[in-house]
Protein backbone atom coordinates (compact mmCIF):
# COMPACT_ATOMS: atom_id res chain seq x y z
CA UNK A 1 0.00 0.00 0.00
CA UNK A 2 1.64 3.20 -0.59
CA UNK A 3 -0.71 6.46 0.29
CA UNK A 4 1.46 8.69 -0.68
CA UNK A 5 1.65 8.53 -4.37
CA UNK A 6 -0.01 9.67 -7.32
CA UNK A 7 -2.22 7.06 -9.43
CA UNK A 8 0.04 6.79 -12.51
CA UNK A 9 -0.93 8.91 -15.83
CA UNK A 10 -1.78 11.98 -12.96
CA UNK A 11 -1.37 15.35 -14.53
CA UNK A 12 2.57 16.38 -13.62
CA UNK A 13 2.99 17.58 -10.17
CA UNK A 14 3.19 21.27 -9.10
CA UNK A 15 7.31 21.95 -8.19
CA UNK A 16 7.67 22.43 -4.72
CA UNK A 17 9.89 25.61 -5.03
CA UNK A 18 8.60 27.53 -8.05
CA UNK A 19 11.15 30.10 -9.69
CA UNK A 20 12.14 33.46 -7.98
CA UNK A 21 10.87 35.23 -10.48
CA UNK A 22 7.18 34.58 -11.17
CA UNK A 23 6.47 34.71 -7.66
CA UNK A 24 8.02 38.18 -7.83
CA UNK A 25 6.05 39.32 -10.36
CA UNK A 26 3.04 37.75 -8.58
CA UNK A 27 4.13 39.78 -5.10
CA UNK A 28 4.19 42.95 -7.16
CA UNK A 29 0.83 42.13 -8.93
CA UNK A 30 -0.99 41.69 -5.88
CA UNK A 31 0.77 44.88 -4.45
CA UNK A 32 -0.17 47.15 -7.66
CA UNK A 33 -3.99 45.41 -7.48
CA UNK A 34 -4.34 45.96 -3.69
CA UNK A 35 -3.61 49.73 -4.39
CA UNK A 36 -5.77 50.38 -6.77
CA UNK A 37 -8.60 48.75 -5.52
CA UNK A 38 -10.53 51.26 -3.16
CA UNK A 39 -12.08 49.61 0.14
CA UNK A 40 -13.61 52.39 1.95
CA UNK A 41 -15.83 50.31 4.53
CA UNK A 42 -12.84 49.53 6.73
CA UNK A 43 -9.05 51.11 7.64
CA UNK A 44 -6.86 50.30 4.89
CA UNK A 45 -4.68 48.67 7.85
CA UNK A 46 -6.91 46.07 8.75
CA UNK A 47 -6.94 44.72 5.42
CA UNK A 48 -4.25 41.95 5.36
CA UNK A 49 -3.14 41.17 1.78
CA UNK A 50 -3.24 37.57 1.07
CA UNK A 51 -0.13 35.31 0.75
CA UNK A 52 0.45 35.32 -3.04
CA UNK A 53 0.41 31.73 -4.36
CA UNK A 54 1.78 30.20 -7.43
CA UNK A 55 -1.93 28.69 -8.99
CA UNK A 56 -0.20 27.58 -12.10
CA UNK A 57 2.80 25.55 -12.55
CA UNK A 58 5.72 26.38 -13.70
CA UNK A 59 8.04 23.76 -15.16
CA UNK A 60 11.36 24.90 -14.83
CA UNK A 61 13.12 25.37 -17.93
CA UNK A 62 16.88 24.59 -18.95
CA UNK A 63 18.04 27.65 -19.93
CA UNK A 64 20.92 26.65 -21.66
CA UNK A 65 18.53 23.94 -23.80
CA UNK A 66 20.36 23.04 -27.30
CA UNK A 67 18.75 23.00 -30.05
CA UNK A 68 21.62 21.36 -31.90
CA UNK A 69 19.99 18.72 -34.67
CA UNK A 70 22.69 16.29 -33.92
CA UNK A 71 23.42 17.02 -30.53
CA UNK A 72 26.29 13.56 -30.54
CA UNK A 73 28.47 15.27 -33.11
CA UNK A 74 28.06 18.53 -30.74
CA UNK A 75 32.23 19.00 -29.27
CA UNK A 76 31.26 19.26 -25.73
CA UNK A 77 29.10 16.15 -25.52
CA UNK A 78 31.61 13.79 -26.91
CA UNK A 79 34.17 15.16 -24.70
CA UNK A 80 31.86 14.38 -21.71
CA UNK A 81 31.37 11.19 -22.54
CA UNK A 82 34.70 10.80 -23.33
CA UNK A 83 35.17 11.39 -19.70
CA UNK A 84 32.56 9.08 -18.59
CA UNK A 85 31.50 11.84 -16.53
CA UNK A 86 27.98 11.69 -16.81
CA UNK A 87 26.46 15.16 -14.90
CA UNK A 88 29.00 16.75 -17.39
CA UNK A 89 27.69 15.00 -20.61
CA UNK A 90 23.60 15.44 -19.00
CA UNK A 91 25.05 19.12 -18.92
CA UNK A 92 26.56 19.14 -22.38
CA UNK A 93 22.74 18.02 -23.78
CA UNK A 94 21.59 21.17 -22.21
CA UNK A 95 20.21 20.34 -19.18
CA UNK A 96 18.42 16.82 -17.96
CA UNK A 97 15.28 17.76 -19.83
CA UNK A 98 17.11 17.78 -23.36
CA UNK A 99 18.83 15.52 -22.73
CA UNK A 100 15.76 13.51 -21.54
CA UNK A 101 13.70 14.48 -24.79
CA UNK A 102 17.11 13.59 -27.13
CA UNK A 103 16.85 10.40 -25.80
CA UNK A 104 13.33 9.61 -26.05
CA UNK A 105 13.31 11.13 -29.83
CA UNK A 106 15.53 8.63 -30.34
CA UNK A 107 18.44 11.54 -31.40
CA UNK A 108 20.85 10.26 -28.91
CA UNK A 109 22.60 7.73 -30.38
CA UNK A 110 25.63 8.42 -28.21
CA UNK A 111 23.80 7.72 -25.37
CA UNK A 112 23.66 3.69 -24.30
CA UNK A 113 20.34 3.06 -22.14
CA UNK A 114 22.16 -0.98 -21.10
CA UNK A 115 25.20 0.51 -20.18
CA UNK A 116 24.99 -0.02 -16.76
CA UNK A 117 28.17 1.85 -15.54
CA UNK A 118 25.61 5.31 -16.43
CA UNK A 119 23.06 7.03 -13.98
CA UNK A 120 20.74 6.56 -17.05
CA UNK A 121 20.82 2.83 -17.29
CA UNK A 122 17.41 1.30 -17.99
CA UNK A 123 17.17 -2.67 -16.64
CA UNK A 124 13.82 -4.42 -16.76
CA UNK A 125 12.75 -7.67 -17.56
CA UNK A 126 13.02 -6.93 -21.54
CA UNK A 127 16.70 -5.45 -21.02
CA UNK A 128 18.96 -7.31 -19.60
CA UNK A 129 22.52 -5.67 -18.24
CA UNK A 130 25.18 -5.10 -20.94
CA UNK A 131 27.41 -7.42 -19.86
CA UNK A 132 24.37 -9.50 -17.90
CA UNK A 133 27.46 -10.58 -15.44
CA UNK A 134 28.62 -6.20 -14.95
CA UNK A 135 30.29 -5.41 -11.56
CA UNK A 136 30.06 -1.93 -10.77
CA UNK A 137 33.87 -0.47 -10.09
CA UNK A 138 33.79 1.32 -6.80
CA UNK A 139 31.35 -0.05 -4.37
CA UNK A 140 31.08 1.75 -0.46
CA UNK A 141 29.08 0.95 2.69
CA UNK A 142 25.82 2.70 2.85
CA UNK A 143 25.78 4.83 5.78
CA UNK A 144 22.72 3.82 7.48
CA UNK A 145 21.89 0.88 9.63
CA UNK A 146 21.94 -2.26 7.30
CA UNK A 147 19.79 -5.16 7.78
CA UNK A 148 21.03 -7.90 5.70
CA UNK A 149 24.99 -8.76 4.64
CA UNK A 150 23.95 -6.85 1.00
CA UNK A 151 24.72 -3.53 2.35
CA UNK A 152 27.05 -1.65 0.01
CA UNK A 153 25.98 0.74 -2.91
CA UNK A 154 28.44 2.46 -6.06
CA UNK A 155 30.38 5.04 -3.75
CA UNK A 156 28.27 8.27 -5.04
CA UNK A 157 24.83 6.36 -4.37
CA UNK A 158 26.01 5.45 -1.24
CA UNK A 159 26.92 8.98 -0.18
CA UNK A 160 23.68 10.24 -1.82
CA UNK A 161 21.62 7.74 0.40
CA UNK A 162 23.68 9.22 3.81
CA UNK A 163 22.19 12.75 3.00
CA UNK A 164 18.94 11.85 1.69
CA UNK A 165 18.98 9.61 5.38
CA UNK A 166 20.38 12.64 7.64
CA UNK A 167 17.43 14.98 5.99
CA UNK A 168 14.47 12.48 6.63
CA UNK A 169 15.90 12.36 10.19
CA UNK A 170 16.20 16.00 10.62
CA UNK A 171 12.79 16.26 9.23
CA UNK A 172 11.74 14.70 11.87
CA UNK A 173 10.46 11.26 10.30
CA UNK A 174 13.13 8.52 11.75
CA UNK A 175 15.85 6.88 11.15
CA UNK A 176 16.32 5.13 7.40
CA UNK A 177 18.14 2.15 6.99
CA UNK A 178 18.86 -0.50 4.11
CA UNK A 179 17.90 -3.93 3.49
CA UNK A 180 19.59 -4.31 0.34
CA UNK A 181 22.18 -2.41 -1.70
CA UNK A 182 24.18 -3.88 -4.67
CA UNK A 183 23.88 -7.92 -5.35
CA UNK A 184 26.07 -9.45 -7.41
CA UNK A 185 25.30 -11.60 -10.72
CA UNK A 186 25.58 -14.55 -8.47
CA UNK A 187 23.62 -13.54 -5.50
CA UNK A 188 20.99 -12.52 -7.75
CA UNK A 189 21.00 -15.88 -8.90
CA UNK A 190 20.78 -17.30 -5.71
CA UNK A 191 18.31 -14.69 -4.55
CA UNK A 192 16.02 -15.71 -7.25
CA UNK A 193 16.06 -19.42 -6.90
CA UNK A 194 15.08 -18.87 -4.05
CA UNK A 195 11.93 -16.91 -4.77
CA UNK A 196 11.08 -19.67 -7.39
CA UNK A 197 11.62 -22.06 -4.55
CA UNK A 198 9.43 -20.84 -2.13
CA UNK A 199 6.53 -19.10 -4.89
CA UNK A 200 6.77 -20.77 -8.09
CA UNK A 201 8.13 -18.90 -11.13
CA UNK A 202 5.06 -16.55 -11.60
CA UNK A 203 5.10 -15.00 -8.40
CA UNK A 204 9.32 -14.92 -8.41
CA UNK A 205 9.35 -12.82 -11.66
CA UNK A 206 6.51 -10.27 -10.16
CA UNK A 207 8.44 -9.66 -7.49
CA UNK A 208 11.91 -10.71 -8.13
CA UNK A 209 14.51 -10.12 -10.90
CA UNK A 210 16.21 -12.76 -13.04
CA UNK A 211 20.26 -12.93 -12.93
CA UNK A 212 21.01 -10.33 -15.34
CA UNK A 213 18.08 -7.99 -15.04
CA UNK A 214 18.04 -6.43 -11.58
CA UNK A 215 18.58 -3.05 -10.54
CA UNK A 216 20.67 -4.31 -7.37
CA UNK A 217 23.53 -5.55 -9.63
CA UNK A 218 24.11 -1.91 -10.90
CA UNK A 219 24.99 -0.87 -7.88
CA UNK A 220 22.09 2.09 -8.30
CA UNK A 221 19.77 0.65 -6.24
CA UNK A 222 18.46 0.11 -2.63
CA UNK A 223 15.66 -1.14 -0.71
CA UNK A 224 15.10 0.88 2.17
CA UNK A 225 12.94 0.28 5.68
CA UNK A 226 12.31 2.46 8.62
CA UNK A 227 14.40 2.05 11.85
CA UNK A 228 14.38 1.75 14.87
CA UNK A 229 14.12 -0.96 15.64
CA UNK A 230 14.56 -1.36 11.47
CA UNK A 231 11.21 -2.90 9.81
CA UNK A 232 10.78 -5.06 6.85
CA UNK A 233 10.41 -3.82 3.27
CA UNK A 234 6.82 -4.51 3.04
CA UNK A 235 6.27 -2.45 6.12
CA UNK A 236 8.08 0.42 4.18
CA UNK A 237 5.47 2.49 2.47
CA UNK A 238 3.37 2.69 5.33
CA UNK A 239 5.70 4.23 7.40
CA UNK A 240 7.02 7.89 7.68
CA UNK A 241 9.72 7.17 6.34
CA UNK A 242 8.11 5.75 3.37
CA UNK A 243 5.12 8.77 2.90
CA UNK A 244 8.71 11.00 3.23
CA UNK A 245 10.98 9.30 0.60
CA UNK A 246 8.13 8.95 -1.60
CA UNK A 247 7.96 13.35 -1.41
CA UNK A 248 12.01 13.44 -1.19
CA UNK A 249 14.00 10.81 -2.70
CA UNK A 250 14.24 12.88 -6.17
CA UNK A 251 15.90 15.56 -3.92
CA UNK A 252 18.60 13.65 -3.72
CA UNK A 253 18.68 11.84 -7.28
CA UNK A 254 16.90 8.91 -6.36
CA UNK A 255 13.29 7.71 -7.90
CA UNK A 256 10.84 5.37 -6.44
CA UNK A 257 11.44 2.73 -9.39
CA UNK A 258 7.99 0.67 -9.17
CA UNK A 259 4.96 3.07 -8.21
CA UNK A 260 1.70 1.44 -7.68
CA UNK A 261 -0.36 1.46 -11.03
CA UNK A 262 2.82 0.62 -13.44
CA UNK A 263 3.12 -2.90 -13.17
CA UNK A 264 2.35 -2.67 -16.66
CA UNK A 265 5.15 -0.86 -17.71
CA UNK A 266 7.70 -2.19 -14.83
CA UNK A 267 6.85 -5.75 -15.06
CA UNK A 268 7.00 -5.59 -10.79
CA UNK A 269 4.16 -4.78 -8.16
CA UNK A 270 4.70 -1.75 -6.02
CA UNK A 271 7.75 -1.50 -4.14
CA UNK A 272 7.85 1.64 -2.05
CA UNK A 273 11.03 0.60 -0.41
CA UNK A 274 13.21 0.33 -3.57
CA UNK A 275 14.88 3.44 -4.72
CA UNK A 276 17.15 3.73 -7.53
CA UNK A 277 19.44 6.69 -8.07
CA UNK A 278 19.85 8.45 -11.67
CA UNK A 279 21.34 11.63 -10.62
CA UNK A 280 20.14 14.69 -9.29
CA UNK A 281 19.39 16.23 -12.51
CA UNK A 282 17.34 13.67 -14.04
CA UNK A 283 15.69 12.81 -10.87
CA UNK A 284 14.37 16.92 -11.01
CA UNK A 285 13.42 16.44 -14.51
CA UNK A 286 11.35 12.61 -13.72
CA UNK A 287 9.37 14.58 -10.67
CA UNK A 288 8.96 18.31 -12.72
CA UNK A 289 8.18 15.90 -15.81
CA UNK A 290 5.48 14.08 -14.09
CA UNK A 291 6.92 10.49 -14.44
CA UNK A 292 5.92 8.04 -12.72
CA UNK A 293 8.54 4.95 -14.63
CA UNK A 294 11.70 5.25 -16.38
CA UNK A 295 10.08 3.61 -19.46
CA UNK A 296 8.12 6.48 -20.33
CA UNK A 297 11.00 9.20 -19.01
CA UNK A 298 12.97 7.92 -21.86
CA UNK A 299 10.66 6.66 -24.23
CA UNK A 300 10.71 3.15 -24.04
CA UNK A 301 8.10 0.25 -24.59
CA UNK A 302 6.44 -1.36 -21.73
CA UNK A 303 8.31 -4.16 -20.08
CA UNK A 304 5.72 -6.53 -18.35
CA UNK A 305 7.34 -9.93 -18.51
CA UNK A 306 10.60 -11.58 -19.82
CA UNK A 307 11.19 -12.05 -23.36
CA UNK A 308 11.25 -15.71 -23.29
ZN1 LIG B 1 14.90 -3.72 -4.63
Amino acid sequence: MNLARQPQHAPPRSPLRGPALPIGLAVTAIGVLMSLVSLPSAPADARVPPEPRVVQAVPPVDVAATTAADPCAEQVVRDAIAAADDAATIAAFGGAESFRAAVAAGNAPCIALDDPSHVWVVVNKARPLNPVDFAPQSLAPAPVRVTTGSGQARADVAAALGAMAAAAAADGVGQIGANNGYRSYDLQVRTYAGHVRSEGQANADAASARAGHSEHQTGLALDLVACAPCGGIDAFGATAQGAWVAEHAWEYGFIVRYEAGATGVTGYKPEPWHVRYIGPELAAAYHHGGFHTLEEFFGLPAAPDYLH
